[in-house]
């Protein structure tokens, strides 16, 4: 039921989710700036949700069926999906914060990864790593749609960008998404290699590409709660995710304020404005 909806947003269409994503990024400056020891998930996930909706937004992660909050938090070997709650922060601890913001009927998706200060220097250290190689491939993923002929190109060189910087799983499960009108829509957007490319990249298309990485093995469970997902060796996971347009210019980063600039140009790629 339903109308299928295309994979490629009219100009007016592109044009509505650079406020969604704007306030997106914005809740989760909300959250990184509260990350310390002693801070309860509940409290993060609290300060990402006052900024949403003082912007006029709904969290469309509550729109999701069974979920009552603004963001998913996951810590350590907890990968994505992790509910907020009474948890509290420990030094040194690697937390992946997910969010996401409905504005006027268009959608925003994004996550950070972020080390607590303190703790164990070599685990910190080894933690900051894995976000640092996670975040870069999703640049690098970013950058290969700038110039990409087929949407499977971004697996490529996410993939490629992870096995540059050592030994580390790359989630198979989980996956990157269309995303507009809902938060997902088609096309799958893979983190590794696959053989069928996938759709063309042509302006219009709008893509939630979100790497998820570990220190060990690409095998998650669910835990008892059915939603957060974890390693089942215990190594520690990293999540980072931005929401791109493709338009007739070139791309935008709508879940950054730069639309990417700073992150995107030692690839050589310069997004630009949606007009
Ligand atoms: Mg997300
Ligand atoms: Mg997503």
């Amino acid at each position: 039921m339903g109308l299928r909806r295309s994979l490629y947003k009219t100009p007016a269409q592109l044009r509505t989710m650079v406020e969604p994503g704007l306030i997106t990024a914005a809740s989760l400056d909300a959250v990184r700036a509260l990350v310390a020891p002693g801070v309860t998930t509940e409290e993060l996930d609290a300060a990402a949700s006052a900024v949403i909706r003082g912007r006029g937004a709904e969290s469309n992660f509550m729109l999701v069926r069974g979920y009552r909050h603004t963001t998913c938090i996951s810590i350590n070997d907890q990968v994505v999906h992790g509910i907020p709650g009474s948890r509290v922060l420990e030094p040194g601890d690697i937390v992946s914060i997910d969010s996401g913001a409905q504005f006027q009927g268009w959608n925003g998706d994004s996550a950070i990864t972020v080390v607590v200060p303190g703790g164990d220097p070599a685990v910190a250290t080894a933690r900051q790593r894995l976000s640092d190689v996670t975040e870069g491939s999703l640049w690098a993923g970013i950058a290969a749609l700038a110039s990409a002929r087929r949407v499977g190109e971004i697996g490529d060189a996410v993939q490629s960008s992870i096995e540059a910087q050592g030994s580390y799983g790359i989630l198979r499960d989980y996956v990157g998404h269309g995303i507009g009108r809902a938060m997902h829509e088609g096309p799958t957007v893979f983190n590794y290699r696959v053989p069928d490319l996938g759709p063309e990249v042509k302006p219009g298309l709008c893509l939630a590409i979100e790497p998820m990485v570990t220190g060990g093995t690409d095998v998650t469970f669910v835990e008892d709660d059915d939603w957060t997902v974890s390693t089942v060796d215990g190594s520690d996971g990293a999540h980072w995710e931005h929401s791109v347009a493709v338009h007739e210019s070139g791309i935008w980063v709508l879940t950054s304020p730069d639309g990417g600039a700073s992150a995107l140009a030692p690839f050589g790629v310069t997004p630009v404005p949606i007009a």
